[in-house]
């Protein structure tokens, strides 16, 4: 050891500063979940984080889900280093959006155009307006444990952001808001019937894949049955595909059920890990934001020339394909192995390059069956496989991702890593 790696604060001191800075210690909640105080960073690479105490993670929480080329790919790094040399704030139009505008819309199949702006809460609380606006109704439909984001409207019952906390929506949140937000049960065709009927919901939003309360997967006839029904009753619908897009395929889970939102949200991916959001859809929607149209959107990041380059990049990576054969054979493989090894009751969801363990449940398939599985059980694997240097999110209610830097050789280190650890909890 050098001198000046002795000289790096260590994670216990930094969580020391960090509790006098910030609320809980951390800027956002879910990262004070690692105990007895959450690793810091010093870099990542592939399907590895470094910490500040000299550990190499392997990584399956890869950012809450952007980072599906794995940590700091050259791809992307080269043009993030190539746009910084031109500069990164230009407050005018670039080509750079076109480019990345072009590569959504020739994926996502229901988008035409697109507005960008720069995180998945900014585009479903712009897609929420967005939809009133065009309709010139006020009521959202949208289904408990869904989370899109950390505005007033997508908070009402919102999946890991109420369960972790104890509410089910939010401290803060106006009654008045709360009262435009109507809410079903997931895979509840029935309800969204009986909503859709008798409310005046000017639109019904929900992740087609929900990835907020663990893994939890749409029965086909739920989401063809809401696209119909919306269609029937006037309604938009809108996917907040913030997760799903070119995650679960790269035309998203539209692309992969064949239905056809009106509105979809995008983020995560499509910035290549930097900051983003977007808005895509029907041209005759969209043409609706402000300066075209009535609908105020604005934003002095909105298309961030970073952000957007790291997006066409890791695009790119995508459209190469090797990326999802990878990510998904390694979810695969972990899936099918994890199986074989737990003994006890419990279910494993999985789409892709996602998934998610749930103990003491036969099944999960809304947010109610997602509340009653054994999440202390889930905790003690995150807990014990963290001493093995594996990281998986720390919560119940957040999912597991590969990503195409989870090679055969990293798969099977982790299995056997699992295989003590399941031994135990066994
Ligand atoms: C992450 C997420 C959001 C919020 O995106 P941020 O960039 O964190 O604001 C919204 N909807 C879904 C489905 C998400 O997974």
């Amino acid at each position: 050891m050098d001198k000046r790696r002795c000289t790096i604060l260590k994670s216990e001191e930094l969580w020391n500063q960090a509790k006098q800075l910030f609320a809980g210690g951390v800027n956002s909640p879910v990262r004070a979940s690692v105990k007895p105080y959450p690793f810091f960073t010093e870099r990542g690479k592939g399907a590895y984080i470094y910490t500040v105490d000299g550990k190499k993670l392997i990584d399956y929480v890869l950012g809450y889900g952007p980072l599906i080329l794995g940590h700091s790919p050259d791809s992307v790094k080269i043009k993030i280093a190539e746009q910084l040399e031109k500069g990164w704030l230009f407050g005018t139009p670039t080509e750079l959006e076109i480019k990345l505008a072009r590569k959504i819309t020739s994926h996502i199949p229901s988008a035409q155009k697109v507005r960008f702006v720069n995180s998945g809460t900014e585009a479903t609380m712009a897609a929420i307006r967005l939809a009133r606006g065009y309709t010139n109704r006020n009521k959202i439909l949208k289904f408990s444990g869904n989370y899109h984001g950390a505005h007033d409207y997508g908070l009402v019952e919102a999946g890991s952001a109420a369960t972790e906390y104890n509410v089910a929506t939010s401290k803060g949140v106006p009654y008045e808001i709360i009262n435009t937000i109507e809410i079903c049960e997931y895979n509840d065709i029935q309800c969204v019937d009986k909503k859709l009927r008798k409310e005046d919901i000017a639109a019904v939003i929900m992740e087609p894949v929900m990835g907020n309360a663990g893994v939890i997967l749409p029965e086909r006839e739920f989401l063809s049955g809401i696209r119909e029904l919306t269609k029937s009753y006037n309604s938009l619908l809108i996917f907040d595909e913030v997760i799903t897009g070119f995650r679960v395929s790269i035309g998203g889970a539209q692309s992969l059920y064949q239905i056809y939102p009106d509105i979809t949200t995008l983020g995560k991916i499509i910035g290549g890990g930097l900051p983003i959001g977007a808005i895509v859809g029907k041209a005759e929607i969209i043409e609706n934001f402000t300066p075209s149209g009535k609908v105020f959107n604005a934003g002095t990041f909105n298309a961030h020339p970073l952000s957007m380059v790291a997006g066409i990049a890791t695009i790119e990576e995508l459209e190469k394909e090797y990326p999802y054969i990878i990510a998904n054979k390694a979810a695969k493989i972990l899936v099918e192995e994890i199986e074989r090894m737990i003994k006890i009751k419990h279910t494993i969801n999985h789409i892709s390059s996602m998934f998610q363990i749930f103990f003491g449940v036969d099944q999960v398939k809304n947010y109610s069956d997602a509340k009653r599985a054994n999440k202390e059980y889930y905790m003690k694997l995150h807990e014990m496989l963290l001493k093995e240097e594996v990281f998986i999110p720390p919560s119940q209610y957040e999912t597991i991702f590969t990503s195409a830097s989870h090679t055969d050789d990293i798969i099977n280190n982790t299995l056997n890593k699992l295989k003590k650890v399941i031994g135990e909890l066994n």
